[in-house]
């Protein structure tokens, strides 16, 4: 297999760094990675800075690669503090790209185009890079249009139910939009927390805006809470002695308990 380096000068340090791809987190094959491929050496450039965390900096940029500009989104472990767990966290990411989401990638997820690894001044670095997929939504999930909240559910639903992975996760920021005259598009973001990937999911409810939420179909925890969050079903929910209650059909039922809610937020 041949060795593909990326180049780029690093938005942290200022200097230009040479990555290699790791050959052991197989990008799928796709028109830019056959391009990389073609081209093996590449640059990557016009970086703008989207987001940073305290183990990764996440920024947009443009594969120089001859004929064609590809623009990307990178996320790099951080050269500063622990990075030896920020390297191995990204490769943890790198990992479930390649083995659980293969089938979502381009659809659910963003396309995966590899796992890059160098150092800089003697420390590891590792980037992944990914098909840039638009920009996080909006930090209030019931503000969104229906359409876009109808669209999220049915990709954590096909994240459950194709994938079988349980985000733990499912905040706004982990949520990328897309809107162009066409439509809209969401592509779902972040595997390297506290995610699994054998959930076998219950949920069989079906979405209808605006009318009650259901009293079956609706047991999956995570799904449970990122419908309360989109507010799509007509939910009445409120809060009574640390009590989450739901009104149905003029009865008050009582849904979870205030330490279920506690300890499905800490996990
Ligand atoms: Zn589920």
């Amino acid at each position: 297999m041949s060795l593909i380096y990326l180049q780029f000068t690093n938005p942290g340090s200022h200097q230009t760094i040479q990555l290699v791809q790791n050959n052991d987190f197989p990008p799928r094959a796709s028109s830019v990675t056959r391009n990389l491929q073609r081209h093996q050496t590449f640059t990557l450039t016009q970086i703008t800075p989207i987001v940073q965390t305290l183990s990764n900096d996440l920024y947009r940029g443009t594969l120089a690669v001859p004929g064609k500009d590809i623009p990307i989104v990178v996320k790099q472990s951080r050269i500063e503090g622990d990075v030896l767990e920020f390297v191995s966290q990204l490769k943890g990411e790198a990992m479930v790209y390649c083995r659980d989401l293969q089938s979502c990638q381009g659809e659910v997820v963003p396309l995966f185009y590899g796992l890059y690894e160098g150092n800089i001044e003697g420390r590891p670095l590792a980037c992944i890079l990914l098909e840039d997929c638009g920009d996080p939504c909006d930090d209030d999930l019931k503000n969104l249009d229906m359409s876009i909240k109808l669209t999220i559910f049915e990709q954590f639903i096909a994240l459950h139910k194709r994938a079988h992975i349980f985000h733990n996760e499912t905040i706004s920021s982990h949520m990328l939009l897309h809107q162009s005259p066409n439509g809209h598009s969401i592509r779902i973001i972040s595997f390297s927390g506290g995610i699994r990937s054998d959930h076998q999911c219950e949920w069989s409810a079906h979405l209808v805006p605006g009318e009650n939420r259901p009293k079956e179909g609706v047991s999956c925890g995570e799904l449970f809470f990122l419908e309360k969050d989109l507010e799509i079903w007509h939910n009445p929910f409120f809060n009574y002695k640390g009590y989450i209650l739901c009104e149905n059909d003029g009865e008050v039922n009582l849904t979870l308990q205030k330490s279920e809610i506690d300890a499905s937020m800490a996990m």
